[in-house]
């Protein structure tokens, strides 16, 4: 679906993800010490073998369009769970389980690292998906009651930088 966006007047077609390529835990590591603390994959990363944390998507759904917007983001698990999700990650008949959300951006002005979420495992090769808590977090609020398409692509190119 092609969209004329209000943002920058040019013409968009599907939305992107969001996507973070590991949590702000591992990213804070130095170049120097990377490697030596830090396991990381496309789904999975244990930090100093104590800080454990899977990728999962967040969707916020948007008013009147099918296609929701959705954050590739990663939270923390317990090791006992990060475990259990391992030895069982083709199944969705484990969890849900809770976790921190672990990647920092702004959404709607308000910073997003440590809220509360519960990670819902599907299985079949697909990413968890990632159930913000209920509060007045503007994400949380968004993912209850989802956005328009305009603010979808505003915060699309905040997220993009311009
Ligand atoms: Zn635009």
């Amino acid at each position: 679906m092609t969209y004329t966006c209000a943002c920058c007047d040019e013409v968009h077609d599907d939305l992107p993800d969001l996507s973070f390529d590991r949590p702000s835990y591992a990213a804070d590591v130095p170049d120097d010490e990377f490697e030596a603390r830090v396991k990381l994959n496309e789904d999975l990363c244990v930090v100093d073998d104590e800080f454990y944390f899977i990728r999962g998507v967040l969707k916020i759904p948007i008013h009147e369009n099918e296609q929701d917007l959705g954050f590739g983001v990663w939270v923390s698990q317990k090791k006992e769970n990060f475990e259990t999700n391992l030895e069982n990650y083709d199944t969705p008949d484990i969890g849900p389980f809770f976790g921190w959300l672990s990647n920092e951006f702004k959404f709607k002005g308000e910073p997003t690292l440590s809220l509360k979420t519960m990670a819902h495992f599907q299985g079949y090769g697909q990413r968890p998906l990632i159930e913000l808590d209920e509060s007045d977090h503007p994400l949380s609020v968004a993912q209850r009651n989802g956005i328009s398409l305009d603010e979808a692509w505003k915060i699309v190119h905040e997220y993009l930088g311009r």
